[in-house]
């Protein structure tokens, strides 16, 4: 395995005296290339003179996060929800498709690995945007029996498997116990990934499995969302939590709310409720129940010391450095910020992300203040929830067609680029008209 230290930048020229001075540039390593990163990389200057900008991380592409639910329910195309990160940082920045594995605090370097070769990279500034990862609370069977919803292989397995159960459980040879345990969906956590999933699900059996199937198929698919508190969306307006559970239980979406999972084995999620013990047998698992700290962020927390005491993430200050190691900034789901409770979400996320590229381009060091302007949730069936940043009295949340509406254009128009936000336009078309991908490839 070859070792290469990649030194700081080459000397420019200093044109007011027609000298050549060997000043360097300074450099600036951002870790990642999800929405904090590509926030800082679409805001940063291009031909910034005073900064070398370079980019690491093993996805060579932004994933639009909030569209995957909509990918697992074959609405929308993979390709649809991903921008190449050299179409977003071309003429501003280098990239290195690799995964940082450690960071020396002190010497300001980082150590990088494609799965082939390592390297080291020098910094000045470090930009640590590695975002988070599922938590499983160190529940028996989470990790081997349940399928998670964070990227896009993910999605792409998620999908695969939901419409396998679909398939096998049209096969002539099975019991009908057993089909029923294959149309089964449980989906752990009532925040909004599980609703969306939930709702993407119930589109998918009601609007192109039904009639394309026996009738034994949409008579026995049940979807099953487990909590443990008791309320689902639980950041949303409390008249949104409302309206969505109602709507659910129209539908006959079963929701367990104060059930607190204990176990996941194969093919049967346990839980405890305050009557006892209860279990649903599943098809499929998703565990949506939250996420944690990245590997990275421990390591590089274990590197500062004691002056980093959560571990939810890296602590940083109200200018987005981290406490013990102002050399090294963190933004999105990896940073705590101190007296803060920022949710972790793309909006604090890419906020940050145009925070930091202003600040290390000779804007002052301020403070970082979030701007809520609302969120969203679609529940399925051409009905969404919108929560309005400012609540009116006669108005406190958009729902319905209206609230889908909204939902489908805001998700369009945010896009990265004109060729996703096109092509996520064609596929919500292309499904109203054809049909979703139910193709398990
Ligand atoms: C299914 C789903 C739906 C969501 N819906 C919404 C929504 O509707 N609205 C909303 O506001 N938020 C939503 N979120 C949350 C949002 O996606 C996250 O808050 C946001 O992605 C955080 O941005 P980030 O930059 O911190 O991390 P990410 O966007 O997760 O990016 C992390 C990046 O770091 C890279 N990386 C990982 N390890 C390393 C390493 N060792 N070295 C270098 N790079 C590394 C990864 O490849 C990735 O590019 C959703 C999340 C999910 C999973």
């Amino acid at each position: 395995m070859s070792r290469t230290v990649a030194k700081s930048s080459t000397p420019v020229t200093c044109i007011p005296e027609g000298c050549t001075i060997p000043i360097q540039k300074k450099r600036v390593v951002v870790l990642g290339s999800g929405w904090g990163a590509i926030s800082m990389a679409k805001n940063f200057p291009a031909n910034d003179e005073n900064t070398e900008l370079v980019f690491v991380s093993p996805r060579n592409y932004m994933l639009y996060t909030p569209l995957l639910p909509s990918v697992v329910g074959g609405v929308i195309s993979e390709t649809s929800v991903m921008e190449p990160v050299r179409n977003i940082i071309h003429g501003k920045a280098l990239y290195y498709e690799a995964r940082a594995t450690d960071v020396n605090v002190a010497e300001k370097r980082i150590t990088c690995d494609d799965g082939d070769k390592t390297f080291e990279l020098e910094y000045d500034t470090l930009v640590c945007s590695v975002g988070s990862v599922s938590a499983t609370f160190g529940i028996q069977g989470v990790f081997e029996n349940s399928m998670f919803l964070k990227n896009m292989e993910d999605a792409r397995r998620l999908r695969n498997h939901i419409n396998k159960c679909i398939e096998r459980a049209a096969l002539p040879c099975l019991s009908q116990e057993e089909r029923k345990k294959l149309l089964s969906f449980v989906i752990v956590g009532c925040g909004p990934t599980g609703v969306e999933v939930a709702a993407e699900i119930y589109d998918l059996i009601n609007e192109d499995v039904s009639d394309k199937l026996p009738a034994e198929i949409r008579d026995n698919v049940t979807i099953t969302l487990v909590d443990g508190s008791k309320a689902m969306l639980n950041s949303y307006d409390i008249d949104i939590q409302r309206y969505a559970a109602k709507l659910f239980h129209g539908r006959d979406i079963k929701i367990r709310f104060q059930s607190i999972v204990k176990s996941v084995k194969p093919g049967v999620v346990n839980f405890v409720t305050p009557d006892g013990m209860d279990s649903v047998e599943f098809g499929t698992c998703v565990w949506s129940a939250g996420i944690t700290a990245h590997p990275l962020v421990h390591l590089i927390r274990s590197k500062i010391g004691d002056v980093q005491d959560s571990n939810r993430g890296l602590v940083v200050d109200e200018s987005l450095r981290a406490v013990g190691a102002p050399d090294i900034v963190c933004i999105g789901d990896a940073a705590i910020v101190k007296g803060k409770n920022y949710p972790p979400t793309a909006q604090v996320a890419a906020q940050q992300g145009s925070f930091v590229a202003k600040t290390l381009t000779g804007g002052k060091d301020t403070e970082f203040s979030y701007f809520h302007k609302g969120s969203m949730v679609y529940l399925g069936d051409n009905d969404g929830a919108v929560d309005l940043p400012i609540k009116l009295p006669f108005l406190r949340f958009i729902g319905g067609l209206l609230g889908a509406h909204v939902w489908k254009t805001y998700e369009t128009i945010s896009q990265f680029s004109s060729r996703t936000r096109f092509a996520v336009a064609v596929d919500f078309l292309t499904t109203k008209i054809a049909g979703r991908n139910t193709f398990d490839s």
